[in-house]
């Protein structure tokens, strides 16, 4: 029950602090990439706590040795110990009940989320196959429209599209930056993390961690792709790039390169920003590495008794209750010799 409610009081923890890390964390300005990884492991910390803490409740707290007459009375004792009375069967129940709940939400979300990008993606996929002319030097399709526009539509069938309005403002530098831009969300799988943290916003709507989680992905999704156009030509040259294609909106399933924000990434690519040395990206991947850690020591207990309950014998092979005496007098409920 302790490590239950350990677990528990965990993820309350990351469900209140959480928000105000995320929103007001300022080193993933300098490590993009790193942030999106983290505010992930974020939320994996978070529905992971949930889950286990739900486990913990189900599984007697067992301290078992490796002799088999000592995992069977244990086996026994324990389970009947947990479920004998109506109030441990109800909390053994509802920590199953929490944990199938928390799994089956997050898995639905993050899959209706998932398939709703890949069939906006689909329609537009099929519009642009009568609108819009394939460019194999560019390696992208070409929309005749005066807005300037780029963007990409990830998935199997990825397609990175221009208008003719972008093609007319852009120069090849600026045609360079813009390609690098979009090529850095494809070639990241940017649609699956975006997926991911839009899903779980929509399991646990009034969460404000997973907001807050689901904007900053968005927006650190958009550094590591400005910084990746930055490294392909310079990153004035990437700024300026973004400028001529600011006035666009993101289509549905789509990730544009100008578009909302775009304000604060032109001032930090004209201001430039130090990359993280190798000696920061370990301590920020240690920290993060850290957020699953804790739960998962924390559990490591129940999981091992959880393993051991499995191994419990029944069905045809089970001993009877008369062999388990034999076996063990001291287990309740023997008759005495
Ligand atoms: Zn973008």
């Amino acid at each position: 029950m302790i490590i239950a409610l350990l677990l528990l009081a965990y993820a309350a923890l990351l469900a209140v602090a959480g928000p105000y890390v995320v929103r007001r964390a300022r080193w993933v300005e300098r490590a993009p990439r790193s942030g999106i990884i983290a505010w992930q492991v974020l939320s994996l910390a978070f529905i992971g706590s949930l889950v286990m803490g739900g486990l913990a409740l189900s599984v007697p707290d067992l301290r078992v040795g490796t002799d088999l007459a000592e995992l069977l009375q244990a086996c026994l004792v324990a389970l009947r110990a947990q479920y004998a009375t109506p109030g441990g069967a109800v909390i053994g129940i509802s920590g199953v009940g929490l944990a199938l709940l928390v799994l089956l939400r997050c898995g639905w979300r993050v899959a209706v989320t998932l398939w709703r990008a890949i069939a906006d993606r689909r329609r537009h996929l099929a519009a642009l196959r009568l609108l819009a002319r394939q460019d194999g030097r560019l390696g992208a399709v070409v929309l005749d429209h005066a807005v300037p526009a780029a963007y990409c539509l990830p998935g199997l069938r990825q397609r990175i599209v221009l208008t003719s309005g972008a093609l007319a403002v852009l120069s090849d530098e600026q045609l360079q930056a813009v390609l690098a831009h979009e090529r850095a969300h494809l070639r990241a799988r940017h649609d699956l993390v975006a997926a991911f943290a839009a899903g779980l916003t929509s399991a646990f709507p009034r969460l404000r961690l997973f907001t807050a989680i689901r904007d900053e992905t968005a927006r650190l999704m958009e550094l590591a792709a400005d910084d990746s156009a930055a490294r392909s030509t310079h990153r004035l040259v990437a700024a300026e790039a973004l400028l001529n294609v600011a006035s666009q909106q993101n289509p549905a399933g789509a990730f544009a390169a100008g578009g909302s924000g775009t304000g604060d990434r032109v001032r930090r690519l004209i201001s430039g920003v130090t990359p993280f040395g190798r000696m920061r990206l370990a301590i920020t991947g240690g920290a993060t590495a850290a957020l699953l850690a804790v739960p998962l020591a924390i559990f490591a207990g129940p999981a091992a008794t959880l393993l051991d309950t499995a191994c419990c014998p029944t069905g045809p092979f089970a001993p009877s209750h008369v062999q388990v005496c034999q076996a063990m007098p001291t287990v309740r409920n023997c008759p005495p010799n």
